[in-house]
């Protein structure tokens, strides 16, 4: 596979890629490279150092506990300010990443602003990590001293569980152990990627191929895994009708993979500035959702659709769009004190499925990257400093997003 470098959204370097044939092959195809390893054994070299790392790995950085900072909240208000802390010595599965990217998720100021849930402050946002490893424990087996890796939500969770032991460690049955604002087997709060540093059990490691830029891999951690993994489950494919609810981080993505796992692609956006966009992200057909426009000519058109809109909508105005015995998935997560209303009649009409999804699992993360790699998939991305963060958290809430805001840590 060729990649070459040329400008992203942001005019400033960035992998982009030509399309060389292996694009757009059948989504089975790629599930059963992923299956077998064989993205990683042969289409891509699983350790690598790029220009950056190679300097990063020739520095020594010892056994920890390792000096960091990071843009924190104080309050659900914030500003986030700068906060100096350390991440803990290796354990023997540990790795120590030095981070030089995370991408802003929606999730992030669900969290800051405390709409699911009261918080631990200060708190480190951040769950689109990617960056170098710098050291690893004593018993590290999958990764070495300048391997190129990701971490998406997760860090921990208990291994045994029914969930855990088929990979969905999303839905560990007695907790995970989240990227932040979660205890920590040593008791204290973890701390997400708004940080120049983080150690991880190399469990909840991703391994990224040379031909994914780190700055894409971020995103790939959380909006890119959160919409494969519920495409896959319902299985969408050559034939199938998707609809993707909201262009944002996770939407662009989510019309990316659905295309390239061979479905057609409508979008239902409320922003009619991003039509030509959700076209060239492979979209067929794009609705203009605005208050009172009439959907008829759509009704039970859809197999699918995944809903990535972060508060309260209408949805009783999406459902008619699905065929009978559909599924309508819902991993956009509003506020907690503003519930979504279904009416009884708005279901059994056409016997629709309402459902949710949770990011994924580890293994399928993987598989995940692999599959954005084969089919030449990367997030649209704004590069932006530590220092622009509450800028852009402004921009993602009024929705000018374009499509994901990543942090830039590679001259912290
Ligand atoms: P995002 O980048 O802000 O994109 C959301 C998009 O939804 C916006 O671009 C906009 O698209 C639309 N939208 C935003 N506010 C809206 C409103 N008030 N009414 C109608 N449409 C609105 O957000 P994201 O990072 O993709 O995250 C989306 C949601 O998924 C968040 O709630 C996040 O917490 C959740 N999430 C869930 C999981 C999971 O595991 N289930 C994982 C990650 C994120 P248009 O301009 O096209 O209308
Ligand atoms: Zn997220
Ligand atoms: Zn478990």
């Amino acid at each position: 596979m060729k990649t070459k470098l040329s400008n992203d959204h942001a005019g400033r370097e960035s992998g982009s890629h030509e399309n060389t044939g292996v694009g757009r092959r059948s989504f089975m195809l790629t599930s059963t490279l992923a299956a077998a390893g064989a993205g990683a054994a042969g289409l891509f070299k699983p350790f690598s150092a790029e220009a950056a790392p190679r300097a990063e790995s020739k520095k020594s950085y010892g056994q920890g506990p390792f000096p960091a900072e990071g843009m924190a909240l104080y309050s659900s208000e914030g500003p986030h300010k700068l906060m100096k802390f350390q991440r803990r010595a290796l354990g023997p599965k540990d790795v120590a990443i030095k981070l030089q990217y995370c991408g802003i998720c929606h999730s992030d100021i669900h969290h800051g602003r405390q709409h699911w849930r009261k918080e631990t402050f200060p708190l480190i946002t951040g769950h689109e990590l990617a960056g170098v490893v710098v050291a690893v424990g004593s018993s590290v087996s999958k990764f070495k001293v300048g391997s190129r890796v990701g971490v998406g939500c997760m860090v921990n969770s208990c291994r045994h569980c029914g969930p855990c032991e088929s990979g969905m460690e999303q839905y560990c049955e007695n907790g995970n152990v989240l990227t932040y604002g979660s205890k920590d087997r040593d008791g204290s709060m973890t701390q997400g990627g708004y940080s120049t540093f983080n150690v991880v059990d190399e469990d909840f490691v991703i391994d990224i191929p040379d031909v994914v830029d780190l700055a894409h891999a971020g995103p790939m951690m959380c909006a890119g895994i959160t919409v494969y993994s519920p495409l896959r489950r319902w299985s969408v494919g050559p034939g199938k009708k998707v609809g993707v609810v909201g262009l944002g981080g996770l939407g662009h993505m989510a019309v990316k993979i659905a295309a390239a796992m061979g479905a057609e692609v409508t979008v239902l956006t409320t922003s009619s500035a991003k039509v030509e966009d959700a076209k060239r992200f492979g979209a067929k057909t794009v609705i203009v959702n605005a208050q009172g426009a009439d959907l008829s000519k759509y009704r039970r058109s859809l197999d699918f659709i995944v809903d990535t809109v972060p508060y309260q909508h209408d949805l009783e105005r999406l459902i008619p769009l699905l065929k009978m015995d559909a599924t309508l998935c819902m991993v956009g997560v509003g506020k907690t004190t503003e519930p979504h209303q279904i009416g009884p009649f708005s279901l059994l009409r056409d016997r629709t499925s309402f459902a949710s999804s949770q990011i994924g699992g580890i293994r399928e993360t993987q598989e995940l990257v692999h599959f954005c790699a084969l089919h030449d998939i990367r997030p649209e991305i704004i590069k932006i400093p530590m220092a622009k963060i509450d800028d852009a958290w402004t921009k993602v809430v009024d929705k000018q997003a374009r499509y994901r805001f990543v942090i830039d840590m590679t001259h912290a």
